[in-house]
């Protein structure tokens, strides 16, 4: 076990044996009947949008981690994260490395608080168009404050904690720099699922949205806000859903 202890150097498995791993390990899951959800890249660059660049960014500002952070980009593109579960206030993943089994990891990122939340969905839900863009995969360009200060929806790295099954010493081995990058991956395809990892109920976001949609709607028309609207006029109203 010395290596691990040594700095100078990091096992560096060669592509084709992740993938050949990788392989192995989605067959024999799927076998047992697991559903996987793995992260998938094309091309050179992990993500495409704004947003998953900032989600990258912020990771990399992590500068102590640098050098495992490029392995871990590495893995991603290799195929190597076989499965990416995003839940409330932590990410499940597992990654493939030199042993057959692929490691297990765990990333707890602490929930905001019900005030930031409030402040979030407050800010987001002036626009029905916001949810509208957030729906078809695109977080608007008006909401990129939301990524930035202390209480947007990037955790800082002490709200992060994080766990992997593998014996590197490194707090943060490539399996876990590897699974950050695939939710950067992750977000950049689903952007509302910062939302649900953040801790903030899409549903009630959607609820917020939609009454003060309602709301100025009725405001625009002179009628009083009690009015109640029907289920299929706010739907209709709200096409995308
Ligand atoms: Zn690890």
């Amino acid at each position: 076990m010395s290596r691990y202890w040594n700095t100078g150097y990091y096992s560096q498995p060669a592509a084709s044996e992740l993938k050949k791993n990788s392989e192995a390990s989605r067959k024999r899951e799927k076998k047992r009947g697991n559903v996987l959800e793995p992260v998938v890249t094309q091309g050179r660059n992990l993500v495409k949008n704004w947003w998953g660049k900032a989600w990258c960014s912020n990771l990399e500002r992590y500068a102590d981690y640098e050098s495992r952070l490029d392995r871990g980009k590495r893995y991603v593109r290799t195929g190597a994260v076989l499965d990416l579960k995003i839940q409330k206030g932590k990410v499940l993943a597992r990654v493939q490395g030199t042993r057959k089994t692929p490691y297990k990891i765990e990333i707890r990122i602490s929930p905001l608080s019900e005030e930031k939340c409030q402040n979030i969905i407050e800010k987001c839900g002036r626009k029905l168009e916001n949810i509208e863009e957030l729906l078809m995969g695109n977080f608007p360009i008006e909401m990129q404050e939301l990524f930035q200060g202390k209480d947007g929806l990037f955790p800082s790295p002490k709200e992060i904690s994080f766990n992997c099954s593998c014996p590197d010493w490194a707090l943060m081995c490539k399996h876990v720099a590897a699974a950050l990058y695939g939710v950067g991956v992750r977000l950049d395809e689903q952007p509302l699922l910062f939302f649900e990892l953040r801790g903030i109920d899409v549903d009630r976001f959607i609820d917020v949205t939609l009454a003060n949609k309602v709301e100025a709607m009725l405001a625009n028309e002179g009628k009083p806000s009690s009015r109640i609207i029907e289920d299929e006029d706010i739907a209709g109203l709200f096409g995308v859903l």
